[in-house]
């Protein structure tokens, strides 16, 4: 299997695609810990290891993934899935909420990566792998404040890779359309019509559909599990041909 031994540590694992990564590594053969706020969604197996943690808070942060390293033995792959939503043109987010959401999606993976480097530094098939969004990249309507934040984790994807390639650690990111998550769901049921709505998403990418987040999981093991190979500084678009077609 892919990667069979190894121990992947997935922020934001416990709803949504970091599940779906989570489920996703425990087929592919790796053992997996979760820090994310909210654990009860969490599968029964021995090989996860869910700890309360909070990506906004280095302490906690810190003492969930020695938590992880000290249950499994180590940790190979990092997925800085953690992040939150932010709705509304530049003009509509107020100070507190520009600060609370860059420190979630951007700090957040700053922060989870520099505690977990020394134990990825002790790994030879080390790999981290950031989930961006196609609004790092694509224009997209009152999601100003949202897509800064991507655009950010994409420029830190780079600048972390570049880093790390000394170190044999790959950085990449994946960058989804909109996925079929509870946080769309969050979104659609403060739509008016949520069932039109839903439909307008699914029509803004070329498949007609939304993405699932078995899909975004899918590519994330593939850039986690690639080893010692050449894929880092890359982004992967999931996004039903949104962003290139
Ligand atoms: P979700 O809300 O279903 O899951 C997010 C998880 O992150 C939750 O379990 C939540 O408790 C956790 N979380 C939030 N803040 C946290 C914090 N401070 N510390 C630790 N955990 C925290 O969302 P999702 O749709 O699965 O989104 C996951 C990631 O994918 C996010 O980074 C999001 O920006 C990105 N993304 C989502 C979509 C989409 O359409 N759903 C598209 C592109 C990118």
């Amino acid at each position: 299997m892919q990667c069979d031994g190894l121990v992947a540590v997935v922020t934001g694992g416990g709803s949504g695609i970091g599940l779906a990564c989570v489920r996703a590594f425990l087929a592919a053969g790796a053992r997996v810990g979760v820090l994310d706020l909210e654990l009860s969604g969490l599968p029964d197996d021995p090989r996860v290891h869910g700890v309360r943690a909070d990506v906004a808070d280095r302490s906690t942060l810190a003492a969930a993934v020695a938590a992880v390293a000290e249950r499994f033995g180590g940790i190979d792959i990092l997925v800085n899935n953690a992040g939150i939503s932010a709705v509304g043109a530049v003009q509509e987010n107020d100070d507190e909420q520009w600060t609370r959401v860059l420190d979630v999606n951007v700090v957040g993976v700053a922060r989870t990566t520099a505690v977990a480097l020394p134990y990825l530094r002790r790994s030879s098939a080390a790999a981290i792998v950031n989930v961006s969004s196609i609004a790092a990249t694509v224009g997209l309507p009152r999601r100003a404040l949202y897509s800064a934040s991507k655009g950010a984790v994409h420029a830190l994807t780079l600048a972390m890779a570049a880093d790390l390639v000394a170190d044999g650690i790959r950085v990449n990111c994946v960058a989804p359309g909109t996925v079929d998550t509870p946080w769309v769901a969050r979104l659609l049921s403060a739509a008016p019509d949520p069932e039109a709505e839903k439909r307008q998403l699914a029509a803004r990418q070329p498949t007609g559909r939304l993405v699932s987040a078995d899909e975004v999981a899918a590519a994330v093991v593939y850039l986690a599990s690639a080893g010692d190979g050449s894929v880092t500084g890359s982004s992967l678009a999931v996004d039903g041909g949104m962003s290139g077609l």
